[in-house]
């Protein structure tokens, strides 16, 4: 039995065995802003979508503090905020959802089969919306010391670095705005790049040149993460001049970018070198009646608000997939 975030019960296991008696006609994987985007429109077709989000629901969105891109909030949302909004949405209009790991897919032949540790469900269709995970650099120190001072996201974590010094890795967006949000915390944030040039947009490079808190290093890599317990300082190269520095830190931030979840479909729809899922321009993927939104697809815009209207692509054409089905019966 697990809580949702209406406060509801659900997911007892007697919903369970009845809804692995069944074949779905639509089974969305993941709970971000794709996932949930696409229940809402599955919901809405009528379909009853069975929502997988996994333990994080919400995905990155649900972490970042405040959304301020999203059209129809002038001033701002909170991830967490929008993700329960999303979730009450999809289920008012009769989306299920489970909270429940896949461990497997099978998209060989219709119904398409999700395996979790409680069973098998079958589906009709099904979207992939697995989001992406944030990269990690690869250096000694970085997995001993995670959650001692080396952390991947700055809303969840920023809290703990009060007054304290912190070194924030990357030159895109990403670690533009985490690195601004930290100086609400930390009392110096030091920007770390491998290049003399970011990558971060014009608003974002402003502001944090602006912020007195904020110290950029150009043309350095990050060598090693040092602490015993936790994390007292990085090793630093100058990539130009090839000279070592140990520059003192209690916190390590790593924004380099993200890899699609798609593991689980490895081998069953077409995917780029980097293992997005390729989608055409109506959100369908190799597979016929297989669908991906979101960041599983997505390495260009990354917003809420594409992810979002990916999602609402995938249910649609879903929707219509199955009606072109019914037809030919
Ligand atoms: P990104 O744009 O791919 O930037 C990753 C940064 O990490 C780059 O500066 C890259 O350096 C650096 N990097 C990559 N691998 C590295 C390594 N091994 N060691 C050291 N540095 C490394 O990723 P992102 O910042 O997460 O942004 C992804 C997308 O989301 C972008 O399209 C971005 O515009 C969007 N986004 C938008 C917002 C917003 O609009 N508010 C906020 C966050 C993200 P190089 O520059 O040398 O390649």
């Amino acid at each position: 039995m697990e809580l949702n975030l209406s406060g509801q019960f659900f997911g007892e296991k007697s919903d369970e065995v009845a809804l692995q008696n069944e074949v779905q006609k639509m089974i969305v994987i993941g709970g971000g802003p794709a996932g949930l985007s696409a229940a809402l429109y599955g919901a809405r077709a009528a379909l009853e979508p069975l929502v997988f989000t996994g333990p994080d629901m919400g995905g990155q969105a649900a972490s970042t503090t405040t959304i301020e891109n999203y059209p129809g909030f002038p001033e701002g949302v909170g991830g967490a905020e929008i993700s329960k909004l999303f979730h009450k949405q999809a289920e008012r209009f009769g989306a299920k959802f489970m909270y429940d790991g896949v461990t497997a897919v099978d998209l060989s032949r219709r119904p398409f089969t999700v395996t979790t540790e409680d069973g098998l469900f079958q589906t009709e269709t099904m979207i992939l919306a697995t989001g992406a995970s944030p990269n990690h650099l690869h250096v000694p120190g970085e997995d001993r010391l995670m959650n001692n001072g080396v952390s991947y996201c700055a809303t969840c974590d920023g809290w703990f670095f009060q007054d304290k010094h912190v070194v924030v890795v990357g030159g895109g967006d990403s670690a533009f705005e985490e690195g601004i949000l930290l100086t609400h915390y930390a009392s110096q944030v030091d920007i770390v790049h491998r290049r003399d040039a970011f990558r971060a947009g014009a608003i974002l490079l402003n502001r944090a040149q602006k912020n007195e808190k904020i110290q950029f290093v150009y043309s350095s890599v990050v060598e090693e993460i040092i602490g015993e317990e936790k994390v007292e300082a990085v090793r630093l190269r100058n990539v130009k001049t090839g000279e070592k520095t140990v520059h003192p830190a209690d916190g390590v931030f790593i924004f380099i970018g993200h890899t699609p979840n798609t593991q689980l479909f490895a081998g069953q729809v077409e995917m780029d070198s980097q293992g997005y899922v390729v989608v055409d321009k109506l959100m369908q993927t190799s597979v016929p009646g297989v669908f991906a939104a979101g960041e599983a697809a997505d390495p260009h815009f990354r917003q809420v608000a594409t992810s979002v209207g990916m999602g609402a692509g995938a249910a649609i054409q879903a929707t219509r997939f199955l009606e072109s089905q019914a037809i030919g019966d």
